[in-house]
Parts: C-alpha cells; structure tokens; sequence
C-alpha cells in the first residue's frame, strides 16, 4: 500500500515553528499526514527573523544571518525554493586605536592546541583541558582567547563545554559562507507556503502549556485554553523551553511527566547572544579596515563586528556572545546602544558624538530576554551525547522532541542543525503511524 494512504487519518501536533517545527511538518506532509503547528509568537521562524523597515534601508537579520559551509539541506532547499544566496567577504582582522592588523591565523597557539585537543583520550570540560595543559602562566593569552572564541563563537561556557565536540566543531574547515538574499524569512515562507498549501494548519499566538497523553493520543492545552487533539505530538521548542523551571511563565507540564527526557534536555548546553544592528548614514570603516568582512576588537564590549561585504552599503553588526552578553542582558536598549558605541568609538580612535551623529538606524536583538527562546543557540557539554540519544527516542512512540540543539553533527547550533533534526524526526514519527 502506498504511504500515501497509509497516514490517512493519522494526526500529528508540532509545538513551536521554527526552522526544525516547519521542516518536520514539510516532511510529514509529504506522506498524507494530519499536521497541525502551535507557534506562541505571532510569526513563524523562530531565530530566523528578518526584519521589514524599522528605518533601515535594506532587511536586517536578528537571528540567523550566515550559511557556515557548503550545508546540504539549507542549500537544496534554497535551490528548491529558487531563493538566490551569495558567498559573504569572511576576511577577517584586528582593530585597536585606530589601526587595523589582517588576522588569519587566529593565535601563534593555535595549532598547537588544536593538537592537544585531538590527543585527549577521554572528554573533560574545556577549563579544566585548559588548565591540565595549558596551566602555565606563558599561556594565559591562549587560555583567554579560547574562552573568548568558545563564549563569542559557539556561545559555549567553557566551565560546561565538552573539549571534544569542540574538537569536532573547531578542527572542521567551515569553506564558503553564504548569506540569503533578501533574508531567512524568505526560506521560512517557502517552508510556511509548502505546508500551508499541503494542508497544514498554523495557528499563532498559540502557546502550548500542558501536554496530557497517554501511547498515540495526545491533549494539548493552550496558555488561551483552547485544547488540540492528536496521535503525536513533536516539541519543536528551543532546549531552553525543555529546560524551564516548573514555576516559570514558559514551562511546559507533561502528565504523566517524561522526567528522563527533561533531565536529558538539561545536560545540553544552551548559550545566549545579543546582536547589535547599526546603518550610518555615511560608511566610516571602509577605509580604515581594507574591506575586511570581520573586525576583531580585543578587549571591547562588543568585541565582533561585522560588514555586509560583499554587499556595499552602510551596516554594521556587532555580536556578543554568552558571558559577555549575561553581563549585560538586563540594561536597556539604550545602554547596550551605548556601549557599542563606545567599542566603536576607542577601536575607531573616534569621538563617540561623531558616531552616534552618523547613526540613522539601530536595533539590539537581546536574545537572552526573547520569550519563548531566552537564548541563542545550543552547545554541547560532556553529557549532551548521551542526553541527544535520549531524546532521540520518543517516548512510547508518541512524544517526539526535534530541533537544532538535538541534532548530532556539524555544524551544531545552526539552520542546517535545525532542519536536518525537523527532517530525522518527520522519519522517526512516520515509523511509528
Ligand atoms: C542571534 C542569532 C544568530 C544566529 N546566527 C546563525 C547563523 O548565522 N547561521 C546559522 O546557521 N544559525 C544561526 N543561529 C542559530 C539558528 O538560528 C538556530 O539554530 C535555528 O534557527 C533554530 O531553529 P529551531 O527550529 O530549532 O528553534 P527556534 O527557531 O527557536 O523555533 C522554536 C519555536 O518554538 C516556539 N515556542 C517556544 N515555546 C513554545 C510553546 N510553549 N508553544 C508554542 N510554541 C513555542 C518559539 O516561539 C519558536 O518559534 C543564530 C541564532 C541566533 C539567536
């Protein structure tokens, strides 16, 4: 019998509808699946948030901006969708006072600890790597590096972060990064538009609060009290949700209580990022920084900048990542705004009134304070292994959990993670109607 009229019938609820929610619908649909989605915000994507207007001259990323690689699934589908993407301009170097170094080789250290790093026999969290073998006082600069490459990079807290999975991550050559044109909304509404047009049913505003179920049916009650009815559910939701506190406004109660795929969510680390937009109404780093892609400024604030090369045009984003950004997560808008104009402003050698003069546009995404997400993106600890494989099981073929944090390759935290999970867990629900 075709799948086609296998699934006929068969009902699946998604809980969120971000990038994994929407591909695991995508993928269920195509075998003649029921398939509702429960989104808590008012618009799909999740992290993937291009933002219309808001005075600045072209869309401006919030959340996801850059492909890291030649990735299979976020490229097939862009192709599939005909949404064009263009390679970013990724050199990158350092700028201090006014004067501006090309940096390719991130320090002298470098491959020497990478060396280190793949000779470790059993995994250890990455400080007490750090100290095991990189002790000594003439590497307190590498040790300072790393923390804050691991903290700005992969929003991983190096207290918790597992060495060999950022082994696996760090050792792996990234190649071309790509940037969509016209933003990730445009791949959200292709995903959006698919789904709908196959059926699929989206409501918005709709935050799921309590799951009662019992092996292939499943009740789902909302924060507006409305209830879903289905064989399965999948909670597309960020870990951080997984996560929550039984007293906070955003956690989820299971009844009866999956306790081992909770606990399991809670061995995966979860990192948090606040990403600063600027347009100027006149460019004043492009002579000063070679046309460099990526501006380092050690010991700033906001310590990573980038341009939109090959772009050309007026913006510029600066990044903060995990302990950084904890720091600085409750400050208002304002303050944030502030500080990354002082960041400018020392690196630049420039007068922080000149900068905010030229400033025509800004937004501060504090990613920390997003409800429904507080954070940025998974990392893995010494557990997450093991934690992965757990929720990898569904429970009693009738939960399932997806998204970016489960998915088990590399690159980890990003859209391709995101969707190659939505995609393995569409396959994992399809055995089991
Ligand atoms: C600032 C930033 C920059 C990034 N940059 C990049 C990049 O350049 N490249 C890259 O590849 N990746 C990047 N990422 C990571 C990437 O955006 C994520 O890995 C990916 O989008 C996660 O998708 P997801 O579907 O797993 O989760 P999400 O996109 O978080 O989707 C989960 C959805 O669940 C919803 N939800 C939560 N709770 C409930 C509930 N109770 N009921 C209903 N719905 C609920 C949420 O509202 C959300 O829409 C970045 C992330 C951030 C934050």
């Amino acid at each position: 019998m075709p799948s086609v009229e296998k699934n006929k019938g068969k009902s699946v609820v998604i809980i969120g509808s971000g990038a994994a929610g929407l591909m695991t619908a995508f993928e269920l649909l195509k075998h003649n699946t029921d398939v509702t989605v429960l989104e808590s915000k008012q618009r799909p994507g999740g992290r993937l948030h291009t933002l219309h207007g808001h005075s600045f001259s072209q869309p401006v990323e919030l959340g996801a901006e850059f492909i890291h690689g030649d990735l299979p699934l976020t490229l097939s589908l862009l192709d599939k969708a005909g949404i064009s993407y263009h390679p970013v301009n990724d050199t990158m170097g350092r700028l201090e006072k006014g004067i501006f170094k090309r940096e390719n080789n991130f320090t002298a250290y470098w491959s020497m600890l990478m060396k280190q790093m793949a000779s470790i026999q059993y995994d250890m969290l990455l400080a007490v790597f750090l100290n095991t073998y990189f002790g000594e006082d003439k590497y307190a600069e590498l040790r300072s590096f790393i923390k804050n490459f691991a903290g700005g990079f992969d929003l991983a807290d190096i207290s918790t972060a597992s060495t060999k999975a950022l082994y696996r991550e760090w050792s792996k050559e990234m190649g071309t990064q790509y940037r969509v044109d016209g933003g990730y909304k445009k791949l959200i509404d292709f995903l959006e538009t698919e789904c709908r047009n196959n059926g699929c049913i989206i409501h918005f505003s709709c935050c799921a609060k309590k799951i009662s179920w019992h092996k292939n049916e499943v009740n789902i009650l909302t924060m507006c009290s409305r209830m879903f009815k289905a064989d399965k559910i999948v909670l597309a939701v960020p870990i951080s949700i997984l996560q929550a506190d039984t007293n906070s406004r955003d956690y989820i109660a299971f009844s009866p209580a999956v306790p081992q795929h909770i606990q399991a969510a809670k061995n995966i680390g979860f990192g948090t990022v606040i990403k600063i937009i600027l347009e100027f109404y006149e460019n004043f780093w492009k002579a000063k920084t070679k046309n460099a892609g990526m501006i380092f400024m050690q010991n700033e604030v906001v310590p990573t900048w980038w341009t939109q090369l090959p772009v050309e045009n007026n913006i510029l984003t600066g990044w903060i990542g995990n302990e950084k950004a904890v720091a600085l997560q409750n400050e208002t808008d304002e303050v944030i705004l502030a500080k990354a104009v002082q960041s400018l402003s020392h690196s630049f050698d420039m007068a922080e009134e000149k900068i905010h003069k030229n400033l025509k546009a800004f937004k501060i995404a504090n990613w920390s304070k997003e409800p429904d997400i507080y954070g940025g993106y998974s990392f893995n600890m010494v557990e997450s292994a093991g934690a992965k494989h757990i929720l990898h099981h569904p429970v009693e073929d009738t939960i399932f959990f997806s998204g970016e944090a489960l998915f088990e390759g590399s690159p980890g935290g990003t859209v391709e993670a995101a969707l190659s999970s939505g995609k393995k867990t569409a396959e994992a629900v399809l055995k089991t109607l």
